[in-house]
């Protein structure tokens, strides 16, 4: 049998475990991940994967512009393909958000991120197909983007390879060894991994995680659905990166001339499920819903098909912000889970906390303190400075 005691071994192959996975092996630690599927089968494999940088607080939005320099130098920085595609996003917000997006913009812009902030008259001028209604303003970051998150996390899974990561597929975690509060490795369905550093990167599932290692942790699986729509002839071209807080929708490029569609939407949260068992197509209402808000803005997709989707998972937490701890601290348990649908763009700068918080480092210009499992008992949810939605 091959060799099972390591540095460090994560569970999960999704974009946290894989930069993890990357960063710590980088630092010269034996890694093994640990994956009871595929690389990047659970969220990350099925993420919209935009990546934008509208963040309402500072800790978020310096994680975001630090992970889209990673994506932007990708192939320099971690090696092989992101897919990134740099479309722009737009930001539109309804007049009673508006004093909110200058208060963030003006944040981002603080932190160095290049977005701008445009009347309704600019929007008409810059994207003339646009439905503007009663819209007063809008913000524009021309850097951003999305990415494509299979060959991402691919991409981070050979690189942490390269430097000596081992991964262990189709190998379930059942559970976690703990003696005298210090961990000491984990059982899997294919046989058992030794290592004082455990750490649970696995998204949806991980609160199940979390209590293999006697760990509550506040993590709901909930089932989310993106539609894509064919965009008719005229539009072939391209089309940024869209958020819309009056509609609560997002809907970005996808190859093949079509436009993918998503909510952001709150209730998102409602729609629980076992994430070991779930609808994964997509239902006929959503698909209605979702073009109805699509043309409400983007009037020439009445003459759009509508070409099918499916349904994925969040894993959602009560502020809608992650975990990043060791817990208990000092027992060699850590905790990386609960990106709330909005992980994808912070991967890069969730690896590099990850290995910091492992070798007992800080990150510069990030305080991952916000994190702590902690918080939300000490009723300090991570707040932003001025929240309209659930877009952090
Ligand atoms: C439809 C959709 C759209 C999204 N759009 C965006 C977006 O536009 N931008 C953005 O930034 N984010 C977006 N997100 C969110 C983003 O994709 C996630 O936050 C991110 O992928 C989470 O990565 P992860 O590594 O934490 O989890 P996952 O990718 O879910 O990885 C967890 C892994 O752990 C494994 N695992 C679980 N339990 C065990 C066990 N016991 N033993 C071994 N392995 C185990 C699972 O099989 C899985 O592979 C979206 C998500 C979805 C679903």
């Amino acid at each position: 049998m091959a060799k099972q005691t390591y540095d460090a071994l994560i569970i999960g192959a999704g974009i946290m475990g894989c930069s993890s996975a990357f960063e710590l092996a980088s630092q010269g630690l034996s890694v093994a991940v640990l994956e009871k599927s595929a690389i990047g089968g659970g969220s990350t494999g099925k993420s919209s994967a935009i990546i934008r940088q509208h963040y309402s607080n500072e800790v978020t939005a310096r994680m975001a512009l630090y992970s889209l320099r990673v994506f932007q130098r990708f192939r320099e920085v971690v090696g092989g393909e992101a897919g990134f595609r740099r479309t722009g996003f737009v930001v539109l917000t309804p007049e009673k958000d508006l004093w909110g997006l200058q208060a963030n913009v003006k944040l981002q812009r603080e932190l160095g991120i290049r977005t701008e902030l445009l009347g309704a008259a600019e929007v008409r001028h810059r994207w003339p197909y646009l439905e503007i209604g009663d819209l007063v303003a809008a913000a524009y970051e021309e850097e951003s983007g999305y990415a494509d998150p299979n060959l991402t996390v691919q991409s981070y899974a050979v690189a942490a390879k390269a430097r000596g990561a081992t991964f262990h597929l189709d190998t379930q975690v059942t559970n976690v060894r703990l003696a005298g509060g210090k961990i000491q490795g984990v059982e899997t369905t294919r046989g058992a991994f030794h290592s004082p550093v455990v750490i649970n990167c696995a998204g949806p599932w991980g609160a199940r995680v979390a209590r293999l290692g006697g760990v509550d942790a506040p993590i709901e699986s909930c089932r989310v659905q993106v539609a894509f729509f064919r965009r008719p002839p005229a539009f072939e071209p391209d089309h940024p990166v869209v958020a819309d807080f009056k509609h609560a929708v997002y809907w970005r490029p996808e190859t093949g001339g079509l436009t993918l569609v998503g909510l952001i939407d709150p209730s998102e949260k409602d729609a629980i499920v076992n994430p070991d068992r779930y609808r994964e197509t997509v239902d006929f209402e959503f698909v209605a819903d979702a073009g109805e808000r699509l043309v409400s803005r983007f009037p020439a997709m009445e003459q759009g098909q509508g070409a099918g989707g499916f349904a994925a998972l969040y894993a959602i937490t009560p502020d809608w912000h992650p975990f990043i701890d060791e817990v208990p601290q000092g027992s060699g348990f850590y905790l990386c889970a609960g990106f709330s649908g909005h992980g994808f763009k912070l991967g890069p700068a969730v690896g590099r906390m990850v290995a910091d918080m492992v070798l007992g480092q800080t990150t510069e210009g990030i305080d991952r303190r916000l994190f702590r499992l902690s918080r939300l008992e000490e009723n300090d949810p991570v707040r932003g400075r001025y929240e309209y939605s659930i877009a952090g």
